[in-house]
């Protein structure tokens, strides 16, 4: 195998980039990724949408900069710089019908060495992520990580389409409670559900009360 590793940028090699030398040689690569390549991100796509496995395009671009280093000696620190664009078709939590949702990613990364030198990085710019690079960097799974990130918290039509008027009562009467009680998880929920459910000593209290008869009355 001759394989030269400092030259990637065809589609396998996406998984296995050499990020760092795609930085220090201010690289640039461009393509196509399908939602079917990225599995966490299929998860999110219900079964009835028309269609599963739209494109994301993309574009990275390696680049330096010059940094201080911990001696005092300014040296060229890689970064990478990556942008996502394309939509995936997604649940609308509040008419539950799939709709297709657009993502845009634009982020930059200082890329390190370490998880600990990614830990020590002072974090004085929220305009820069540290990712922890490597001579097998897996592009694709960054791409997927940052669309999921993009995702948002709550997805709905800006506006939904029109429901079937024998819906509306349903929908209208179940509104909130249901979803509130998914979002508070398992303690917050069933705190939440107690008022609500008639409470059989009450119950009971009334039975006795009523039972042995009208004796008040
Ligand atoms: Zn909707």
């Amino acid at each position: 195998m001759t394989q030269n590793p400092g030259k990637p940028a065809s589609p396998a090699d996406l998984r296995a980039l050499d990020i760092f030398e795609f930085a220090q040689s201010g690289r640039q690569a461009a393509g196509g990724v399908r939602v079917s390549q990225l599995p966490r991100m299929l998860n999110e796509v219900p079964s009835d949408a028309p269609d599963r496995d739209t494109v994301f395009t993309w574009q990275a671009e390696g680049s330096t900069q010059p940094e201080l280093q911990d001696n005092g000696i300014e040296a060229p620190q890689p970064y990478l710089r990556l942008a996502v664009h394309g939509s995936v078709w997604i649940e609308c939590q509040r008419c539950l019908s799939p709709y297709s949702q657009h993502l845009d990613v634009d982020a930059t990364y200082r890329i390190v060495a370490t998880e600990e030198e990614a830990d020590e990085y002072p974090l004085d710019d929220d305009e820069v992520e540290v990712i922890v690079g490597s001579r097998q960097f897996d592009l694709v799974d960054l791409i997927e990580e940052e669309l999921l990130l993009s995702l948002p918290l709550v997805p709905k039509h800006d506006v939904c389409p029109e429901v079937h008027e024998s819906l509306v009562s349903g929908v209208e009467g179940a509104e909130g409670e249901p979803d509130e009680g998914l979002q508070n998880g398992g303690e917050g929920a069933s705190a939440g559900d107690e008022p609500a459910r008639p409470n059989p000593f009450a119950a009971l209290e009334k039975l006795k009360q009523g039972g042995p008869g009208d004796k008040k009355h």
